[in-house]
Parts: structure tokens; sequence; C-alpha cells
């Protein structure tokens, strides 16, 4: 690209991925603060919000990709403690910093940590009542198999609710978001995690990610119906919803 990465082979991706989550696990909550000012949280809020767990019944969730443990949280706590959800993350380091903040939350009952891959879920079909993955689909090598895997868990009549970065869609704010993204966000992994290099990879991988539209078309391609989407901070990041019917 015209910002002088290096490009990455498909094949190498998720080593690479994999490098940075290992590197950065316990230092990953404090990251996620300094390079989003804090807007992470307002955004997977709004997330949880959407989703709306119900407070009683039986009803589980899958939380994809889900580090450690941020949304499943959200939702444990959002549905008066009443669902159940299982964090699936490919990086063992980062479902071990997950289960250490479960158990001091005290809601260590009703979350369960599973290492595996969103391409290849050790589930059967139509087990969840909704699957949501929050900054998780870009870093998959093979974004269209782990859709096709999120409708194959879902139950029919079953939610799915994903957040990513997204394209920015105001004029200046895009400026913005790009000397944020190519200059702080290297300086601030180089600081607190001692490493930039990583971190330009990521942003490298958000400018891959395709856009607002063209996600809602690989959902609908995977098979999941009424494609949507809700932009958060002028594009910075979107929240797509579709249902498995
Ligand atoms: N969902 C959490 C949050 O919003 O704070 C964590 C997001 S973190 C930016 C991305 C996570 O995706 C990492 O924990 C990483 O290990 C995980 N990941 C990367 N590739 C994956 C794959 N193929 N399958 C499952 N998880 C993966």
């Amino acid at each position: 690209t015209s910002y002088g990465f290096r490009s990455v082979a498909p094949g190498e991706k998720q080593g690479l991925v994999n490098d940075v989550f290992h590197k950065v696990a316990d230092r990953y909550d404090l990251m996620n603060d300094l390079m989003s000012a804090g807007m992470h949280r307002v955004w997977k809020d709004a997330m949880v919000t959407w989703l709306n767990p119900p407070k009683r019944g039986d009803w589980r969730s899958l939380d994809v990709a889900g580090g450690t443990g941020d949304i499943a949280f959200r939702i444990v706590e959002a549905s008066d403690r009443n669902a159940h959800v299982t964090v699936l993350d490919i990086n063992g380091s980062m479902l071990g910093v997950g289960r250490e903040r479960a158990e001091k939350r005290r809601i260590a009952e009703n979350v369960d940590f599973v290492e595996a891959n969103a391409e290849e879920l050790p589930f059967a079909d139509d087990t969840f009542d909704a699957y949501t993955i929050a900054f998780g689909i870009r870093n998959v090598p093979r974004i269209d198999v782990a859709l096709s895997e999120a409708a194959r868990v879902l139950k029919p009549g079953g939610r799915f609710l994903c957040l990513e970065f997204s394209e920015v869609e105001m004029p200046l704010l895009d400026r913005v978001y790009d000397a944020w993204s190519f200059n702080a966000i290297p300086r601030i992994g180089q600081m607190v995690a001692g490493d930039g290099e990583p971190y330009r990879y990521l942003v490298e991988s958000i400018r891959k990610f395709p856009n607002q539209r063209d996600f809602a078309a690989m959902m609908t391609a995977a098979g999941l119906s009424r494609a949507t989407w809700r932009n958060y901070s002028g594009g910075i990041a979107a929240l797509h919803s579709a249902w498995k019917i």
C-alpha cells in the first residue's frame, strides 16, 4: 500500500496475529483504552444493548475472538446474570486473562472459555441463541469460512452481531483518524508493549477490511439473513446484525 507496509501472505497472517496477542495479553485492556481513547467501551455497550439478552430462560451465547471477555461480561451483566456465554479465542494467553477477570467479577459460573479457531468451531449445528464477535473477524484469515461457521452453530432464529472497525464516512474525521492510526497507534504499541511493528500490521488489517456494505454482502453470502448495520463515531466502528432463519 502507499503507507509502506510490507504485504502479508494469507498463510502467514494467523501466525502474526497470534504473536501480537500473545505479547500483549496482560496489557491488552489498557492498550484498548489508550488506542481507542476509551471509545471501545461505548461501542461495546451499544453492541450489548442492541443484543438485549433476556433476563430469564435458558439462553446461550457464543463470543468468538472473545479475548479477555469484554463482550461476554457485558452480556452476563445485561441479562442480570441469566445468560450463559462461551468465550472462544485462538489464543490461550488472552483467555487466561479473561478467566482471571471473570473470577474477580464473580461471574465465572456464567462463562466458559474455549481455545479454538473461528474457522472451525467445535460445536454442533444449531447450538447458540446468539453469536457475537468484536474486533475479531478482521484478524481471521478466511472471513467467509468464519461467517459460515457462525451460521452453522446458531439456532434457527438466532442472532448474529459483529462489531468491527469500518470505513470512516465523515470527510474531516477520516484525515484525523488516519493520522491517529498511522502515527499514534504504533507509538502507543511501542511504549506500552515495547513493539510498534505488530500494531502497524493491525492498523493495516483495518484498512484492508471490507467496508460496511461489502461486509453485509459477505454475511448474506454465508447464509445469514436480514443483514443491516449501524455506524459508530462516523464509521470508525460499525455494528453488523443478521439472523439465522
Ligand atoms: N473481542 C475482544 C475485545 O473486543 O476486546 C478481543 C478482540 S482482539 C482485538 C482480537 C482477538 O481475536 C484476539 O484475542 C485474537 O487472539 C483473536 N483471534 C485472532 N484470530 C482468531 C481466530 N482465527 N479464531 C479465533 N480467535 C482469533
